[in-house]
């Protein structure tokens, strides 16, 4: 299963930032994804659930905070989404647009640290 490797990186890498904090564990972890980022939340939450047994996150929550896919439309000068699969037609003016500007996201943007694994 692809999520499991990307929770088990999420863990990892948390783990790590925790540590450099001079933190034992856990508690939380928030993570962005994008729309476009090939990963299903329900089954990465089932995978971060899984992984984080006998880790430093074992009693962590993870946020997964959604960011849906949006490109740049020039003629328009805003932005418009181009949905999953994407497709890059500016629904306003009618003009196609491949200059994506988010949906493809996958990334640790905070963790809540914890003196003692929970
Ligand atoms: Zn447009």
């Amino acid at each position: 299963m692809h999520e499991l490797s990307i929770a088990t990186a999420i863990i990892e890498r948390a783990g790590e930032l925790a540590r450099a904090d001079g933190a034992e564990a856990v508690s939380a972890v928030t993570v962005r994804v994008g729309e476009l980022a090939g990963v299903v939340p329900d089954a990465l939450d089932f995978a971060f659930e899984v992984a984080r047994d006998g880790t430093a996150l074992a009693g962590a929550r993870l946020v997964v905070e959604r960011i849906p896919a949006q490109a740049w439309c020039g003629p328009c000068a805003e932005e418009f989404a181009v949905g999953t699969p994407p497709f890059f037609w500016c629904p306003r003016c009618d003009h196609p647009s491949t200059d994506l500007r988010s949906g493809r996201e996958l990334e640790i943007t905070g963790i809540e640290p914890s003196p003692a694994p929970a």
